[in-house]
């Protein structure tokens, strides 16, 4: 961390094998070691420092054994800049089927073939340093929101117990093969229960890991609250190590995260959306389908140096859509990434002057026309 805000926000750089990362960073999200519509050099050429790579899809399909026999994700797919790779617990709970749970792992069937498998906090982490990923996550369990308490207590135990397992596997794993110098970040749980919540990320503390993350939130409770629930959580964690908050957010939404201490997201929207014709622009967003572009010369966003907004209008754009044609996914992804690569550029301008607060207000106020 080089120098924070009054807010709580954060400006600093993640040292990874593969290069530094500028925080806080927005991370495009590369599932099966792409992002869908865009080539590397396309991504590089966008300044992203870091994408995330999803175990489970890659486990599945090609196998993590085949791409360390490729010499590790990073040459497998030719980028060069930073990898963080999930635990695939969470795609585990969302996409595959028959998913039994026991304290042991969870045994699941594969959403490709019906294979059985069993992914146990040991496999999660022997899987990411088979790809080599930069930053690895530990596995956790995931509950479905809003969770009684009961449930969000014993998910959080078993998250405790996962979390002092994976540790136990790299740190045996290094002492057999030498250092490895793959971060592990832990992940914190408790629901929406702040006593829970603080719990959690005491427990993970005192396991010393490279870095944290909080989990389970912005599933679907009210903004204000997935931002109270990442206060409780950042006020407890170590000053000098990465915090990441998953799965986030809404443009409008990420200086407010980052004004409660995170430095690190993640998210399919700005890719997702881009393929479903949602441009994110500095007045909001974009339906580029709308009847009302149809004749529209204009750019995208008129304030947006990107190569799609210098060159293509929002009558071509809407016309590509509605014609299926996969130019449209590629240039729409092109923008997107580039506007959240932009704004992290701007959170971060933010934080040097010490304006982040009122960055974050007008921010809103621009993109939905309202304060939160
Ligand atoms: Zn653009």
């Amino acid at each position: 961390m080089t120098k924070s805000d009054p807010s709580g926000a954060r400006l600093g750089r993640l040292n990874t094998a593969h290069g530094a990362v500028d925080t806080p960073v927005f991370i495009p999200v590369g599932t099966a070691a792409t992002v869908k519509g865009l080539p590397q050099a396309a991504l590089e050429a966008l300044g992203v420092q870091i994408l995330l790579a999803n175990t489970y899809h890659l486990y599945l399909r090609p196998g993590h054994e085949l791409i360390r026999r490729m010499g590790g994700l990073h040459r497998f797919m030719s980028w060069k800049n930073a990898i963080l790779t999930d635990s695939g617990g969470y795609q585990v709970f969302s996409l595959a089927d028959l998913r039994k749970m026991t304290d042991e792992g969870v045994r699941f069937r594969s959403h490709l073939d019906g294979s059985e498998h069993l992914l146990t906090p040991e496999k999660a982490a022997e899987i990411q340093l088979a790809l080599g990923s930069d930053i690895a996550m530990v596995l956790d369990e995931c509950i479905e929101t809003p969770a009684p308490r009961a449930a969000a207590e014993e998910a959080l135990r078993r998250t405790t117990e996962w979390a002092r397992r994976s540790r136990r596997y790299c740190q045996e794993y290094a002492s057999r093969n030498g250092e490895i110098a793959q971060l592990q970040f832990g992940i914190v749980q408790g629901a929406t229960f702040a006593d829970l919540r603080r719990e959690s990320a005491q427990q993970l503390v005192d396991l010393h890991f490279a870095g944290y993350a909080v989990g389970g939130l912005a599933v679907g409770e009210p903004h204000e609250l997935t931002c109270e629930m990442t206060s409780e959580v950042t006020a407890l964690l170590p000053n000098d190590r990465p915090r990441y908050l998953m799965g986030v957010g809404k443009p409008e939404d990420l200086a407010d995260y980052v004004s409660r201490g995170i430095d690190m997201m993640d998210c399919v929207l700005p890719t997702r959306a881009a393929r479903h014709g949602c441009l994110y622009t500095s007045q909001g967003r974009v339906l580029i389908r709308n009847v009302r572009y149809a004749e529209d010369p204009r750019p995208i966003d008129e304030n947006c140096t990107c190569e799609v907004c210098a060159r293509y209008s929002r009558a071509y754009l809407r016309h590509l859509y509605l014609a299926g044609e996969l130019l449209s996914a590629i240039l729409n992804t092109h923008h997107n990434v580039r506007f959240y690569a932009e704004l992290m550029r701007r959170i971060r301008e933010a934080i040097a002057a010490g304006k982040l607060v009122q960055f974050a207000g007008a921010l809103r106020e621009q993109l939905v026309g309202a304060p939160a």
